[in-house]
Order: C-alpha cells, then structure tokens, then sequence
C-alpha cells in the first residue's frame, strides 16, 4: 500500500522564506482541488490583512525606544482569526505570513469555526525588564486593536508571551471599550477567564494522535520509546503524558543540549532538575547528546517540540523513528516528508498534531462568550474526539487520494475554506 502513494517533492531551494514554503504546501494540495476557480484558490494562497506598526515605548532609563511589530490575518472566512503573538528578535514580517497562514489550515483541519492569524514584534524580552515588556505589550494591543476583538480577531501566547502577557493585552484592550471583553484573547489566567486544560492542551492532543498512530502501526505505547526535542510548554509535557501511557522516555533536550539513556528515565524528575539547573542536560545517569544526535537516536517515536526546519533533506534518512509527531510547528521541511514517506515513517503533520492548543483556545472562547466554565475533564474528552475525528478525516483522505499525511491534512482544511468562501460568494 505504502508504494503506491504519490509524494510529490516540491523543489525547496536551501534558505527558501517560511511564507514561500507555506505557499509551496498550498499549491501541492491545490493540485488535488481541481473543482474550484483558479482565482478562489488564488485568494486562499494570499493574507486577507497584513498590519505593519511602528510604535514608541518608554524604557525604564526614561529613554524612549521604537519597536516595530505585525498583526496578519490570512483568513477570516470560517470566522474570527485566531493566533498567537511572539515576541522575538527574530520576527519577520514573511514569518508572520507563514504562521498565520498555517493558523487558517489548523483551525480547518480540526473543524473549528475560526480562521488563521498571527502577530509578532521585533524585541529582545529576554533583554528587557518585567515592566518594559509590559508598556511594550500594551501600546502593540493599542495599535493593532483596530483590528481585534472577540468577533474579529483573537490572539493567544506564543514564543515568549504568556498568560501575564494576555492579562495585559486583555486589561489594555477592555480599557478602551470601557468594560471587561475576557474573549479577546485565550491562554489567560484562570483567574481571568482562561480554561483549564489549556495549558497542558497541545502535549495532551499530540498524545491523542500519537495513539491513534500508534494503534494504526500496531505500536504499543507501553513497550514504546520516545525521544523529544524540546522541553518547554510543548515537549515536557508531551513527554510525561507518554511517559504516563507507559511509553520509555530515552532522550529529551532544550536549547543548552539533551540527554540520552536506552534503558529511560523519569521526565518529572528530568523537570525537577531543569528547574534547578535550568536545563536538562546533566540528569543523573544519562548521556549528553547534542540537539541533531536527538533526532537520530533508536527510538519509537520522534516528538519534534521546538524549533522549525529540524529535519531536512540533510538529515532525514537518518531519522529512525517509525512515528514523527509534530508539536513543534513546521520542524520538517517538505523534502524531509518525501524521504519520511520512503522510509515509511509515519508523519503526524504539525497543523494536526499540535491543534490541541488552538482547539481549547477555542474552548476558553466559547466559555468566555457564555460565563459558564467547564471542568478539565469535560475539556479533555471534547478535545480528545476533535482530534480523534480529524485525525482519521485526515488519514482516510491519505489513503483515498494515495498521498502523505502532510498533503491529506492540507487538501482536509482547504477545500474547507475555500468550501465556505464559494459559499459566501465573492463581495460584492
Ligand atoms: P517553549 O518556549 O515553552 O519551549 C521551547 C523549548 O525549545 C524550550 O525547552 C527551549 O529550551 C527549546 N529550544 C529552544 N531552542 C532550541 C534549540 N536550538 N534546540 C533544541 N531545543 C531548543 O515553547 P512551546 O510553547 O513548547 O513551543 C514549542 C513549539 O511548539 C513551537 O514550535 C511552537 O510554535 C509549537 N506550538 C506550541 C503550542 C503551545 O500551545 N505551547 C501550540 C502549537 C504549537
């Protein structure tokens, strides 16, 4: 069955943008939607919206200091966008395209009633005191507000922005409506109308479609090894739901390097120590191993949860794993997928594996909109059909049009958009 799938290797030239990748993505899986106009899929390959700001915050010396950020809304034709926000000295206005458009594709893919966004500005948080981030966040939620709100547009946290950040942004932007508007963002803190659940949602719907992998392959996670790349919000948790399913945890990592044992050990104590330490590297009775030696380690399942382009031609054939679970968004460059499908490793695409956070966002929203809040578990067994159901929309379209996983989720969620902008008709 494996062989008789169609891969096709899109020509990823090395330094190729984020947003020309998102774009190739598209056009690969726009090939298998030959029912609609060539110019609705021309509108679905483009942002609706792209903001540019250029705004001043006051530092603590009294200097004053410009900073430029970005709001893209790629979709709003299923509903408000949605999407976080990242604060990085590495945000780009093309990076921003990119994300927001993958946004459009994961709301889709796992059939939530909202389109795609994203935002970011250009700063060093790191570098920066409590207070200042805090002027920075709110004069940004100030600019872009003109195009926020609960029924437009909702951002979330991202790389380097958290619940104090989304307090902020939602004090900031219900000062000038004159009263409370907890909808606005997600990933608040419960005291502040956030849900529970939300925190742990991504690891806990990467976990869901890892199982459901698992069983597909006839892998049982109890006799399974993991290797993680990352250890933040994403990764560790991941690594000790797994751990929890009876999965042995071989390697994880963050930014300073990772550790390797075969025989396992116990992530909960691997976070003790990262507290301690501020890394993991150093666990009692492991190996040190670099963040690339990570990914080619003997193991079961691969659960890439930091960066993008992780793995790439350069290193594919080299990935032994028989599951790729993505947490981390984009990690695998489209030529990675082709030498995956050859191998005959099972790739959990990251608009499918990593929508668990969006999904309980969505969740938080809805409970926000209602004042009526769920518990966790009722939160756990709603995200765990929505992603049961889309993981198997996704592979019976895989299987129907003999196609990767990558390609079957994106032919899922836009023939949804573009479904429902035929529907709408074209304005005016
Ligand atoms: P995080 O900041 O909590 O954790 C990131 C981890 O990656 C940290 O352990 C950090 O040390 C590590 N890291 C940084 N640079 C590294 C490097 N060069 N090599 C190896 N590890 C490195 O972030 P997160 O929220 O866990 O997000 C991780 C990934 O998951 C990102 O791609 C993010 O977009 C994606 N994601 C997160 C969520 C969410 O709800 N948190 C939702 C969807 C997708």
């Amino acid at each position: 069955m494996p062989n008789e799938v169609v891969v096709a290797r899109p020509q990823v030239e090395v330094g190729d943008s984020a947003f020309t990748i998102a774009q190739r993505q598209f056009d690969m899986a726009a090939e298998y939607l030959p029912q609609y106009p060539k110019g609705i899929m021309a509108k679905l390959r483009v942002p609706e919206r792209e903001l540019t700001v250029n705004f001043p915050v006051r530092m603590d010396s009294g200097d004053i200091q410009m900073f430029t950020g970005y709001r893209v809304q790629h979709s709003t034709v299923r509903g408000p966008a949605k999407g976080g926000i990242r604060f990085h000295p590495g945000v780009t206005l093309d990076e921003v395209k990119a994300l927001a458009m993958w946004m459009a594709w994961k709301t889709a893919v796992v059939g939530i009633p909202y389109g795609g966004a994203k935002g970011g500005v250009i700063c060093d948080p790191k570098q920066m005191s409590i207070h200042e981030v805090e002027r920075l966040t709110r004069r940004y939620t100030s600019e872009i507000s003109i195009i926020i709100g609960p029924e437009s547009d909702i951002p979330a946290p991202d790389v380097n922005t958290n619940a104090q950040t989304m307090a902020w942004f939602m004090d900031t932007y219900s000062m000038g409506t004159g009263y409370t508007v907890p909808a606005v963002v997600t990933g608040k803190p419960l005291d502040l109308g956030g849900s529970v659940g939300r925190n742990e949602a991504t690891a806990r719907g990467c976990q869901f479609t890892i199982r459901r992998a698992a069983k597909r392959l006839g892998l049982n996670l109890a006799e399974a090894t993991v290797a993680v790349q990352g250890y933040g919000n994403a990764g560790n948790i991941a690594a000790r739901l797994l751990h929890a399913d009876g999965a042995t945890i071989v390697a994880v990592s963050d930014s300073k390097g990772g550790i390797y044992n075969p025989k396992g050990f116990d992530p909960d104590a691997v976070l003790r120590w990262k507290h301690e330490t501020g890394s993991v590297v150093g666990f009692e009775g492991t190996d040190k191993v670099t963040n690339a030696e990570l990914l080619e380690l003997p193991c079961d399942v691969l659960v890439p949860a930091a960066l993008e382009k992780q793995l790439t031609r350069y290193n594919a054939d080299r990935v032994r794993a028989r599951i790729v679970g993505e947490a981390a968004n984009g990690p695998t460059e489209p030529e990675a997928d082709a030498v995956f499908h050859d191998k005959g490793i099972f790739v959990i695409p990251d608009i499918l594996a990593n929508a668990g956070g969006v999904t309980v966002s969505y969740f938080e929203w809805v409970q926000d909109l209602q004042f009526l809040f769920w518990d966790e578990e009722e939160v756990n067994k709603r995200l765990e059909q929505v992603m049961n159901r889309a993981f198997d929309e996704v592979i019976n379209i895989a299987e129907q049009k003999k196609v990767n996983n990558r390609i079957a989720a994106y032919i899922l969620s836009i023939d949804r958009v573009a479904r429902a902008t035929m529907l709408r008709g074209i304005y005016p």
